[in-house]
């Protein structure tokens, strides 16, 4: 963890030097036209958890994926017809869209906490702008705040937060818009608003969860499914696996497959949702997972593995297939 967050500024040096760290693995605040965002590389799933890990989050929730225009967004979602008329004139300031994430689209899984849809903005404030440019992938971003606290609109917000526990803050002044980006999702084909925000949502778009939290509401029967969970059901805490379960290890405990070898909890957080799709792919009834400690991000790991050996209210409301 670095030991003095740099202060960039929005110039050619800045960008430069901002896109160098996140290539380099590490966590970059940036402002968008919403709030400021905490960017990570989409494709570096250490990287990724790095963003749990300073944010101080206790779950893993699907995060945004920004990048630099409608095309570089073709390449990682498909993008059914209902939502073109939104991006039809350009990609407008403060959209997400959830849409279907295409196979080999090398976003880490734990962006989408292994979900088979992807939230995707185009950001339209310049110092994003040039930031995905001179980076040149894509960049997985929730607001740069640490967890239960305000999102942030300057750079002073950013380091009241979060100094020293993110490589850098690039300093584009205020976040215009101040409010965190609208998102809106697909069901049985039809636009839907999950979160309202800073994009005004045209007349005639159906509204499915409150305004305050898409998270909370996308979980009853009906709605967007949020929460991946394998087929298979989960045993916590098994430092031995019992006949005909599927054994994911951690640290010493080696199982069939290991969460981390070395018993790095950041690289078990990067290879959660890859292992539960693995389990999946292998057609696993249940599986056991090895104790993982309850501290830093081995609280939103196991936060997941409890979600998954809950009972399940039906097939089919278990999660999604991808
Ligand atoms: P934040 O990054 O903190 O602004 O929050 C992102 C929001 O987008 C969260 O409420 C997520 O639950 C939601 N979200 C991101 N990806 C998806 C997805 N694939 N399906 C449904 N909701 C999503
Ligand atoms: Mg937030």
């Amino acid at each position: 963890m670095p030991e003095e967050t740099e202060r960039l500024a929005a110039d050619e040096a800045g960008i430069t030097r901002a896109a160098e760290l996140l290539a380099s693995g590490a966590l970059v605040a940036f402002p968008t036209e919403t709030v400021y965002g905490l960017g990570a590389d989409a494709r570096n799933g250490l990287a990724v958890a790095g963003i749990y890990e300073a944010k101080g989050r206790p779950s893993f929730n699907p995060l945004i994926t920004h990048v630099r225009d409608i095309g570089r967004a073709r390449e990682i979602a498909r993008f059914p017809e209902a939502v073109l008329p939104f991006i039809r004139n350009g990609w407008p300031a403060g959209l997400t869209l959830v849409v279907p994430l295409r196979e080999r689209s090398g976003i880490s899984s734990l962006v989408t906490a292994g979900l088979s849809t992807v939230a995707i903005r185009v950001p339209v404030w310049p110092p994003a702008k040039a930031l995905l440019k001179a980076f040149g992938g894509p960049i997985a971003a929730p607001s740069a705040n640490p967890s239960g606290r305000i999102s942030s609109t300057t750079a002073d917000h950013v380091m009241t937060g979060l100094n020293g526990r993110i490589a850098a803050v690039l300093d584009g002044g205020v976040s215009s818009a101040g409010i965190e980006s609208t998102i809106i999702g697909l069901r049985d084909e039809e636009p839907v608003v999950l979160r309202e925000g800073a994009f005004v949502v045209p007349d005639g778009v159906l509204r499915v969860t409150s305004p305050a939290d898409a998270s909370s509401h996308v979980d009853s029967p009906g709605q967007l499914a949020s929460h991946y969970a394998p087929s298979g059901l989960v045993r916590m805490n098994a430092r031995v696996a019992e006949p005909g379960e599927w054994h994911l290890g951690f640290g010493d405990i080696k199982g069939n497959a290991t969460l981390s070898h070395d018993g790095d909890l950041r690289e078990a957080a990067a290879r959660l949702f890859a292992a539960f799709h693995e389990a999946d792919a292998r057609g696993v009834e249940r599986i056991a997972v090895a104790p993982i400690p309850d501290h830093e991000l081995g609280r939103a790991i196991n936060d997941r593995l409890r979600r998954a050996a809950a009972p399940r209210p039906s097939p089919g409301h278990a999660g999604q297939r991808r």
